[in-house]
């Protein structure tokens, strides 16, 4: 699975529909402070499911939600589409079925999350394990964080062990014992 496009609509500072191609090879994002760079990768994590409003840097989860500027008004939600290459057939099953998957989370003010893949309702459980399986989740080791590094570096065994975890690609797992066990 390899991520295509990026098009965010309403996330953060992009109010109007905006893509990002990614090609093959490294795509570097250059820009002068408070342009954004953050804001993408942020959008990414957030359609791959990220939950916690601190990983976005907000105090909620609708603060993700474009919030007005001198010239323009509020939105009233965002939306995240993350088109993933799927020509070589490795996505779960479920998910497995054409050669392009698109996967879009949007978030409405007073309303909430609400995910799709290739157009049908999807659970965010079952997204959030679609990236998990592939090693790239909302909390994987491939999206480092300013100060992360330090955080990594720090961090007690247990903690450390999760990101190992989550680098081998056995988070998902480790996720679905732990709801067999409460059940
Ligand atoms: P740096 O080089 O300093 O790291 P950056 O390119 O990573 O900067 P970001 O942090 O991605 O920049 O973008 C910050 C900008 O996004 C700020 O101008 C901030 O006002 C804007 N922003 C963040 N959330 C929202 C929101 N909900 N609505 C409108 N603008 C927002
Ligand atoms: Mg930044």
């Amino acid at each position: 699975m390899r991520f295509s496009k990026l098009r965010l609509t309403g996330f953060k500072s992009f109010v109007d529909p905006t893509d990002l191609i990614i090609a093959d090879g490294l795509t570097g994002v250059v820009g002068p402070n408070g342009c954004g760079k953050s804001n993408l990768l942020e959008a990414l994590r957030w359609v791959m499911g990220e939950n916690r409003p601190t990983a976005m840097r907000g105090g909620g989860m609708e603060d993700v939600i474009f919030a007005g500027a001198a010239s323009r008004p509020a939105r009233n939600f965002a939306e995240v589409s993350l088109q993933i290459d799927n020509t070589e057939r490795l996505a779960p099953a479920g998910f497995n079925d054409q050669d392009q998957l698109d996967i879009v989370r949007r978030v409405t003010r007073d309303i909430g999350s609400s995910y799709k893949a290739n157009g049908k309702d999807t659970r965010a459980r079952d997204v959030q394990m679609l990236f998990a399986d592939a090693s790239t989740g909302a909390h994987s080791p491939a999206l480092v964080r300013q100060g992360q590094i330090a955080e990594l570096i720090n961090a007690k065994p247990k903690s450390r062990r999760r990101i190992l975890e989550e680098a081998a690609g056995i988070s998902g797992l480790y996720q679905r014992r732990h709801e067999a066990e409460l059940k």
